[in-house]
This record gives C-alpha cells, sequence and structure tokens, in this order.
C-alpha cells in the first residue's frame, strides 16, 4: 500500500508517513498534527492513540496477546 515511487515530489507525513494533505501540511490529518504536538510537549511520551511498544498490563505478554490464566471474560451464561 507504500509502494510509491520515491520519484513522487508528494511531501510525506512526519507521523505516520502517508502523502500529506494541503489542509493540515506537513501532516496528513489533524490527529497526526496533534500527535506530533503532543509529542513535542510531552518529550515523546504522551502520545494519544499512538501504538507504543510499552504496556503496564502485565496481563499481556511481549507479543501483546493475552498471557495464560487471563482469559478475557467469556460469554457463556452459566448463571441462567
Ligand atoms: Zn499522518
Amino acid at each position: 500500500m507504500d509502494k510509491v515511487p520515491v520519484s513522487t515530489k508528494v511531501a510525506r507525513c512526519p507521523t505516520c508517513r502517508k502523502p500529506t494533505v494541503p489542509e493540515y501540511r506537513p501532516f496528513c490529518s489533524k490527529r497526526c498534527a496533534d500527535i506530533d504536538l503532543s509529542r513535542w510537549l510531552g518529550g515523546g511520551y504522551v502520545i494519544a492513540g499512538s501504538s507504543l511498544d510499552v504496556t503496564d498490563d502485565s496481563s499481556l505478554t511481549d507479543d501483546g496477546t493475552l498471557a495464560p490464566g487471563s482469559r478475557p471474560p467469556a460469554d457463556r451464561d452459566e448463571d441462567s
């Protein structure tokens, strides 16, 4: 999807590398502009909506999957 010829003069969004939109230059959307802004303000730590590798959830493994023993709530209705 992001196999764009290098010869294009399309500027890339510094946040997600998508082609920029004139309305939100140099970003592709207001969301990316906000992300970049918060990155500067927060020192690169507080980025809303960003998929960082860091997680504080101890129930998750390094792969982001549920660890054994910590199953999600079952959809069974055993109470009824
Ligand atoms: Zn973007």
